[in-house]
């Protein structure tokens, strides 16, 4: 593991840009889409941050009219600052709370060479009076519906100061993300994936309980997902929904419809889709490899307190027995600091992820983001420790925890990630049978233990190259497992039901 001292100097501080660029002219109706560069956990694996992109950017690329060009450009991928030839006439630039700084040093260089500079994203909702000063305009909310008409009120010099998207148009009326847009070697797939928006839970800490925010849950058809994952051409393909199990009877028609691609994919899910067994077959025949399922806290007050409706978590451990049943890895995510958190929190956490073999898990430290009832909380409570938005990132303690100092929750925190990502710890959650043992040790020191190579490939656009034979691996195996699977004889699951091994 780095220490935060060895991170490198890219992967911690922004590219610098040049002062002395001086453009000669604007390129009309040319428009350039960033994604801030933003500084890396040091705790955490370099490479989660190439797994797939964000479809912010190319949803919005997507939108804009025929007669424009657009770029795209994400500073995470370590190629330098943002391209300025040709010059654009429009900058969009995504602003989250952790890189709020940066999004606004980038604005001021456009926009003092002439550019106008539209800021958007989940920053400009809880914060608009902040981000309107680096701005010549303001996307709140669904930046889509929004982005034609700016760029054509920029053509008629008639720009508004702030527009507004709702989340209320039918989901199918979004166009395709523009993934061509995508330097694909520099991520283990470009293929990214969105069927629903929102969540039926409204966790208090969860970004989507910011004022303001208000996203109706809404589901895209499941032929058009079907056609976009045939499209871009990738045997891997990751659902960036917050959580795709919200409408099982959903769910369940997108299984059906994926089933005949023989392609993986992996989903973020709340463990109560494991209600129905056979709803977790469903995901496995259609090709799911893995789940990322936000556990939160293993203490129920701590879900009662924020609000989250789940199972009890005496009963987690039996459902992540559901989805190891039918062949498919679990990636769980855990906060700590809440009220009932105490000093033995880690050691409890870290134990029962490997107790139940959890092929990976991620660690967030509490943050009440701006908005959010935790943050009304913390601030009515007097605890947030300060202001400083770039350390809301949830790897660094930003309020007075109940039940233990500030420092044994930053402490705690780094532990449990250098205790996940040590050797005993990967071997002690390796699969039961022995045959996907392999596949699964090479992905995690890939993944884990490998922060060291993580610059040098992505820089050298090498993530694809290097994680896409796994990966072909992976669905090859699978695709193995679910012809099993589909003739399995009767289990305790049912009569269609298997308790056969993913390890063929
Ligand atoms: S279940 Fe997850 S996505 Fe849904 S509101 Fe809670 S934290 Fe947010």
């Amino acid at each position: 593991m780095f220490k935060s001292s060895r991170v490198p100097r890219p992967m911690r501080i922004p590219p610098a840009l040049d002062p002395r660029a001086a453009p000669t002219e604007v390129a009309p109706k040319h428009a350039l889409l960033i994604n801030p560069f933003y500084p890396k956990d040091p705790h955490a694996s370099f490479g989660k941050h190439v797994l797939t992109p964000s479809l912010a950017l190319t949803s919005i690329a997507a939108s804009t009219p025929a007669d424009w060009s657009v770029r795209y450009w994400d500073e995470n991928l370590l190629h330098g600052p943002p391209p300025w030839r040709p010059f654009p006439q429009v900058v969009g630039i995504t602003v989250h709370l952790t890189f709020a700084e940066r999004a606004y040093e980038l604005a001021r260089w456009y926009r003092q060479r002439g550019a106008t500079v539209i800021l958007g994203g989940l920053h400009v909702v809880s914060c608009p009076e902040e981000a309107a000063i680096h701005a010549d305009a303001l996307a709140i909310g669904e930046g889509v519906q929004v982005w034609p008409q700016i760029l054509r009120d920029v053509e008629s010099d008639c720009l508004q100061a702030i527009y507004r998207g709702d989340y209320r148009r039918p989901y199918r009326e979004a166009p395709a993300p523009r993934r061509d847009l995508l330097p694909r070697d520099s991520f283990l797939t470009t293929t990214s994936l969105i069927a629903t928006r929102g969540c039926h839970n409204r966790c208090g800490f969860c970004y989507l309980a910011t004022d303001g925010l208000h996203m109706p849950y809404l589901m895209r058809d499941v032929e058009q997902i079907v056609a976009e994952f045939q499209s871009d051409g990738q045997a891997y393909g990751v659902f960036v929904d917050n959580n795709l199990g919200s409408r099982p009877d959903y769910l369940r028609r997108l299984c059906r419809a994926l089933r005949p691609l023989e392609k993986i994919w992996s989903a973020a899910v709340s463990i109560d889709v494991t209600d129905d067994p056979m709803l977790i077959r469903e995901m496995a025949l259609a090709g799911c490899t893995g789940v990322f399922v936000g556990f939160e806290s293993l203490q129920g007050e701590n879900l009662a307190a924020a609000g989250k409706k789940s199972p009890r978590p005496d009963d987690y451990a039996r459902r992540v027995r559901i989805f190891h049943d039918f062949g498919i890895q679990v990636n769980g995510s855990f906060v700590l600091g809440f009220d009932h958190d105490g000093p033995e929190v880690f050691s409890d956490t870290v134990s029962w992820i490997e107790q139940n073999r959890l092929e990976c898990a991620t660690f967030h430290i509490l943050t009440p983001y701006p908005g959010t009832p935790l943050f009304r909380q913390m601030e009515s409570e007097k605890r947030l420790l300060h202001r400083d938005w770039s350390l809301y990132d949830t790897a660094h303690v930003v309020f007075r925890p109940r039940r233990m100092a500030p420092e044994q929750l930053q402490d705690g925190y780094a532990w449990c990630y250098q205790r996940l990502f040590s050797h005993r710890s990967i071997w002690r959650r390796r699969p039961l049978d022995g045959r996907a043992v392999m596949p699964y040790l090479a992905m995690s020191y890939l993944y884990k233990r490998s922060n060291f190579l993580w610059q040098f490939l992505i820089r050298h656009r090498l993530t694809a190259s290097v994680w896409r034979p796994l990966v072909e691996v992976t669905r090859r195996r699978h695709l193995r497992y679910r012809q099993q699977l589909e003739t399995a004889a009767p289990s305790r699951y049912g009569a269609a039901g298997s308790v056969i091994s993913p390890g063929v």
